[in-house]
């Protein structure tokens, strides 16, 4: 071949990629083979090492390309990532759409239902590139909201992610080159579940949860593990100027689908109450069978015009809000009683259960608070226990579940009398629900205080509290940290 024929062919075969990436990765609908595929990334790849001088950063074959990273450089964003107000009733939804009415005056109210993905917000930056189109040029977290990460060499591995956008397409919707898109990354369950197979085989705890997993990975300083792990970006906002594209929620979501973007199909219009209930009610008919975690539904205002006249609180935005699913609860063994020694020297009981996924995460433990909590259930090891959890909530034991198919326990659990970390005998004041261990000396008290005092928040030594973060303790590993071991 001659060189223009090489570069023809490199960019015929490019073309061809990022077209079944894009059938594949945001369609759901792939065209070839996935060995049909790999024959032409093959070939591509081929052409490219033969002439470097035609490769493009926004190439395919570029998606793992860089360098582990050895940090993540802090970016201020171009405006605040807020967070969403929550509504956990039909009558909160009731309140929140009067004053959405009240505020709006005269201007439309029409509401856009989307899910609300249980995942990471992230923030897709785009520049000019050289073709006249925009290329991916940053990938940031939330982060406080005001400050996030750059991820850039781990979002560019995320196949749903466009590294590049064609002119044609910009020009259609007269959108500027330099462009920001915000949506979340969420881990699909059965990679979540791939992903804790592996945890398994080699011996270590598994990840908590898919929205945890994805923190962890997005985090991981090394991109091709972030590939491997097959996050998808879902987007949903997208700004220019430092503002929200002035079309609109509605029109948004349409130009993020027209622009490539992975854009949830879940979504809807709605005008009342009723109708945002039903959208919730149906929502959580599909939560079971759509593959990845939600968590609610948010609805926004979707007129900008109105959304600037009822403008932000301190940290949310009036014009939309979150409505979060109640608490799920699920029904498993309580297999034994662990006594932990808290800081203050506390004895808490935590319930050791068989593992099982509900609200979201596998939970294997559970709190029981204290001693009156396990004599006021009449709880024995071996019985049948059902668990809830909702939301930020640590997963609890709401009540013995007795029937032909769960019959009881058989062994009363004896309350220590002794400390099981340094073996002094444990007092319980009167009037006190809690044993304590009154040791000074005792080795547990010294080790919570130390990790109390390295933890976040506190004295925010970077390892030091890592090995018991507060979701760890909880349910297993969060993820959120290569050393954490739960
Ligand atoms: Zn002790």
């Amino acid at each position: 071949m001659t060189e223009p024929d090489v570069a023809r062919r490199v960019e015929k075969l490019r073309d061809e990629i990022r077209h079944h990436e894009h059938l594949y990765y945001v369609l759901d609908k792939p065209a070839i083979s996935d060995a049909e595929f790999d024959a032409r990334m093959k070939e591509l790849k081929r052409l490219e090492a033969a002439h470097p001088e035609l490769v493009t950063a926004d190439s395919p074959t570029q998606r793992v390309g860089g360098k582990p990273a050895e940090g993540f450089r802090k970016v201020r964003h171009s405006r605040p990532m807020l967070s969403l107000d929550n509504a956990y009733s039909e009558e909160e939804l009731a309140d929140w759409n009067r004053r959405v009415h009240e505020l709006a005056g005269n201007l439309p109210v029409e509401y856009t239902a989307e899910l609300k993905l249980d995942g990471l917000s992230v923030a897709l930056h785009y520049q000019p590139d050289e073709a006249g189109g925009a290329l991916l040029s940053a990938g940031v977290t939330r982060g406080d909201g005001q400050v996030g990460e750059d991820i850039t060499t781990n979002i560019r591995t995320i196949r749903s992610v466009p590294l590049s956008i064609p002119p044609e397409k910009l020009q259609k919707l007269r959108l500027p080159r330099e462009f920001e898109v915000r949506g979340e990354c969420v881990m699909p369950e059965a990679a979540f579940e791939r992903l804790n197979e592996e945890r398994e085989r080699e011996g270590l705890p598994p990840a908590v949860n898919p929205r945890n997993a994805a923190a962890g990975t997005l985090r991981t300083l090394e991109p091709s593990i972030v590939a491997n792990r097959r996050l998808v970006f879902y987007a949903y906002f997208l700004l220019a100027g430092g503002d929200y594209w002035p079309q609109g929620q509605t029109a948004t979501l349409d130009a993020l689908t027209a622009l490539g973007f992975r854009v949830n199909p879940h979504r809807g219009r709605v005008d009342t109450v009723a109708a945002m209930m039903k959208f919730v009610a149906e929502a959580e008919k599909q939560r079971a069978t759509l593959g990845y975690e939600i968590d609610g539904v948010v609805l926004k205002v979707d007129a900008h015009a109105t959304q600037q006249r009822l403008g932000y609180t301190g940290r949310a935005p009036r014009w939309a809000i979150a409505y979060k699913f109640t608490a799920e609860s699920a029904v498993t063994r309580l297999e034994d009683i662990m006594i932990t020694v808290g800081r203050s020297g506390k004895l808490t009981p935590t319930a050791m259960l068989t593992p099982i996924f509900v609200g979201g995460v596998t939970v294997s433990r559970a709190t029981l608070h204290n001693a009156d909590f396990i004599e006021r259930k009449g709880l024995l090891i071996g019985d049948w226990v059902r668990v809830e959890r909702g939301g930020d909530v640590i997963p609890k034991v709401v009540e013995v579940v007795e029937d032909a198919d769960h019959p009881r326990g058989n062994r009363r659990f004896s309350y220590p009398s002794i400390c099981p970390e340094c073996g002094n005998a444990v007092v319980r004041e009167e009037g006190e629900a809690d044993w304590r261990c009154v040791n000074a000396d005792c080795p547990a008290k010294l080790r919570e205080s130390l990790l109390h005092f390295g933890a976040r928040g506190v004295m925010n030594i970077e390892g030091l509290g890592e090995p018991q973060c507060n979701n760890c303790s909880s349910a297993g590993w969060c993820g959120a940290s290569p050393i954490c071991i739960g």
